[in-house]
């Protein structure tokens, strides 16, 4: 058994930041990550972080109207309010750690634009901007002596008295399993984007910190509000980050036209992504699509912006298109990319289970809403991933331990040796992998209805049926993924049923969740979040007022 006054799960930004700040207010801190830190999806992110830093004529407050626009009015204002205030601090602070952020003519740190915001505020590192932050905080964290348990894998969550008081994790390596007995947990788990087929995250985004508060009866916000990034290639899902248009690309359809002066004529291209979204579907299904894309043309931006601001995008496109965004345009169209939901915090990371913090995309405190701006993400993990390791190790100081030992691992090792004993024949995970993740892009896209939805809900029970009986073909000890990969898909399916009966309750359209059905946005009975709790007979819901501070809702134009 292991003993830490902070157990983070995760070594994305979100966990990293916790961490970081947890040390940093004394606490002695674990983080468990189930890849090798860097290799954590944070490192994906390419396009950057949004801050209003005033040296540029910039406000926090136009940040956070920006974004409760961008949200379609259902984030919570109280806490886009604090991510835009603090969000100047938190870039300048991982400037100080050393991260090299791309500079301007004047030497000052550059910005680029990003949609659905009316000023360029948004900083970057090239268009690798999520792997130079990683690399910064791995580095803070090794400096500080966290303790980090690289490939381990959490299995699930310990309660003691209604608390959460750690977790049982499995040693990748030996198959093991050991309890870590924390005085505060704190899931950065991350995404949970391969619930959806193709989705343009790794193939570690399989939401088991959602899965796992779920569990222990976490209250889960916002699920049915699912980011479909404008840009992604047909081909396996992979994003051409939204830098290409905030650099100037252009969107155009078969004709050749820039079709976006039909849906937002004064921000065009650089409209926020549900806009943009559901401008290409109705384009591609109108007949006006490439092979089921529009395409994406940078050539006007030249060799040198593209070699030096867009240099991955652009290999990622020859890669997985074989087109070179240099000479000719990239055939995109809109794909799986973020869910804005996610455990239901308050600002400090709180969830509703005592002794258990969320932060980074597994959480929802809801900055984003039914639509997440650009480069707000990074932000958020790094604001909420430090004010939850504060709280949190605020909080250790005046708890003790909860009496467990390593027995409370048992469950779990009877869980997994159960799984192991079924004899081999049966059905693997994959089949049911590709069959949820496949029906989730149906009938929970750009578009929706009240019928396609119902098929997903009524395909993910029977999903859910076949999971009961599935079978691990692999025993061995060492490195076992297909063991890991069948863990996964348990978790994958609650999330899968909590956004799919988030979706069926809410009957308006509002941000990405457009129901073909009932297409208008309806703030007299909707401008509130949709809560889900587990129970028993399945998904509970409730709802929780929308905060509005200073900005009541308006049509949405850009
Ligand atoms: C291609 C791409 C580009 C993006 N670009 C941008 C951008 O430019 N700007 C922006 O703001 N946002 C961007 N985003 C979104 C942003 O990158 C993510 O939302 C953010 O990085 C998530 O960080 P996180 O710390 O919450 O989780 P992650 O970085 O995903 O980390 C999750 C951690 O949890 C661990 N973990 C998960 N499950 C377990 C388990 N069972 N046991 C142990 N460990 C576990 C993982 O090992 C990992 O360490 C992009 C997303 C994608 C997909």
């Amino acid at each position: 058994m292991f003993d830490q006054d902070v157990l983070v799960i995760g070594a994305g930004l979100a966990g990293m930041r916790a961490a970081l700040a947890a040390a940093g207010n004394g606490a002695s801190v674990a983080v468990i990550t189930k890849v090798y830190p860097v290799r954590s999806h944070s490192n994906a992110a390419q396009g950057g972080i949004n801050a209003a830093l005033t040296d540029r004529g910039d406000k926090w407050e136009d940040h956070a109207y920006d974004t409760v626009k961008g949200s379609d009015y259902l984030g919570d204002q109280d806490a886009i309010e604090v991510m835009c205030r603090e969000a100047g601090q938190e870039v300048i602070n991982m400037e100080h750690m050393g991260t090299i952020f791309s500079r301007d003519d004047k030497g000052r740190l550059g910005v680029r634009a990003f949609g659905g915001q009316r000023q360029a505020r948004t900083f970057f590192v090239a268009d690798f901007t999520g792997q130079a932050l990683l690399h910064v905080l791995h580095e803070q964290t090794l400096k500080h002596k966290v303790n980090v348990y690289e490939e381990w894998f959490v299995t699930s969550l310990l309660m003691e008295d209604g608390e959460c008081c750690g977790a049982v994790a499995m040693d990748m390596r030996t198959g093991q399993l050991h309890v870590f007995r924390a005085k505060a947990v704190i899931l950065a788990s991350g995404g949970l984007g391969r619930v959806f087929e193709p989705s343009t995250n790794a193939l570690i985004c399989t939401g088991d910190g959602i899965g796992q508060a779920y569990r222990v009866g976490a209250s889960l916000m916002d699920m049915e509000m699912v980011q479909y990034h404008p840009t992604t290639l047909k081909s396996n899902g992979a994003l051409m980050s939204e830098a290409a248009r905030g650099e100037g690309g252009y969107l155009l359809n078969s004709e050749g036209e820039r079709f976006m002066k039909k849906y937002a004529p004064n921000m065009m291209e650089l409209a926020s992504r549900d806009v943009v979204s559901r401008a290409e579907q109705t384009e591609i299904n109108e007949g006006r699509g490439v092979n089921g894309c529009v395409l994406l043309d940078c050539r006007h931006l030249g060799e040198k912006v593209i070699m030096e601001r867009l240099l991955t995008i652009r290999e990622a496109g020859i890669d997985f298109a074989g087109a070179d965004m240099i000479k000719e345009p990239v055939p995109i169209r809109p794909g799986m990319h973020y869910i804005m939901g996610g455990i239901q915090t308050d600002v400090d990371g709180r969830t509703n289970v005592p002794g258990l913090y969320a932060a980074g995309e597994t959480a929802c405190v809801s900055v984003h809403g039914g639509n997440r701006l650009g480069a707000n993400s990074l932000l958020d993990t790094l604001v909420f991933g430090k004010r939850s390791g504060n709280h949190a190790s605020d909080l250790a100081k005046k708890t003790s331990f909860k009496n467990i030992s390593d027995a409370a691992a048992e469950k779990d090792r009877s869980r997994i040796q159960a799984l192991l004993d079924r004899k081999a024949g049966g059905e693997m995970f994959g089949k049911i992998r590709l069959e949820m993740g496949q029906t989730m892009n149906k009938h929970l896209a750009v578009f929706r209805s009240q019928q396609g939805m119902e098929e997903a809900r009524d395909k993910i029970q029977e999903l859910k049926g076949r999971y009961d009986k599935v079978v691990v073909q692999d025993k061995g000890k060492t490195f076992n993924t297909n063991l890991i990969f069948t863990l996964e898909l348990g978790y994958m399916l609650e999330c899968a049923e909590a956004i799919v009966a988030s979706a069926l309750e809410r009957k308006e359209s509002r941000g990405a969740h457009t129901r073909t059905d009932m297409p208008k946005r309806d703030d007299a009975n909707w401008l509130k979040h949709v809560v889900v709790t587990r129970s028993e007979e399945g998904p509970k819901i409730s709802y929780k007022p929308v905060v509005v501070t200073q900005w009541q809702p308006q049509e949405r134009k850009y």
